[in-house]
């Protein structure tokens, strides 16, 4: 009794992937189709053909990395970027706030302009955190 090959696919050797020439997905050689984008699997020889599959086996892989380093990494240094931020802008905002009451009780102009100014960098602060996504 023969056992029906279940090998997956990453396990096996390369030359036996077919690679769509459209996206690059390495798919089993019995398609004829691609399983990712759907176009069609042509078999072709050559260097061009071949630089085509190098060139997208590369960023086949440089994508599947990328995701995966997305995955792990870019969501927490996103959150202490975000909070870092913020503080600078509640910072900047609130100094702000505290030199626009002393302008006020001291009806001094310096005091004034520096508190504008402290408000104005403390919003555009919070405008780039959160317009930017
Ligand atoms: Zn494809």
């Amino acid at each position: 009794m023969a056992k029906p090959k279940k090998e997956p696919i990453a396990l096996r050797h390369q030359q036996e992937q077919k690679l769509c020439l459209n996206c690059g997905f390495p798919n089993r050689p019995s398609d004829s189709r691609c399983m990712y984008c759907n176009a069609n699997i042509a078999e072709d020889k050559g260097l061009i053909s071949w630089l085509r599959h190098t060139y997208y086996v590369l960023r086949w892989r440089w994508q599947l990395k990328y995701k995966r380093d997305n995955l792990h990494h870019e969501p927490r240094k996103k959150v202490f970027r975000f909070a870092g931020y913020f503080m600078i802008g509640l910072v900047l905002t609130l100094a702000g706030a505290y030199f626009f009451i002393t302008s006020l009780a001291d009806s001094s102009f310096t005091s004034g302009l520096i508190a504008v100014l402290l408000l104005l960098y403390g919003f555009f602060t919070f405008k780039s955190l959160f317009s930017q996504k």
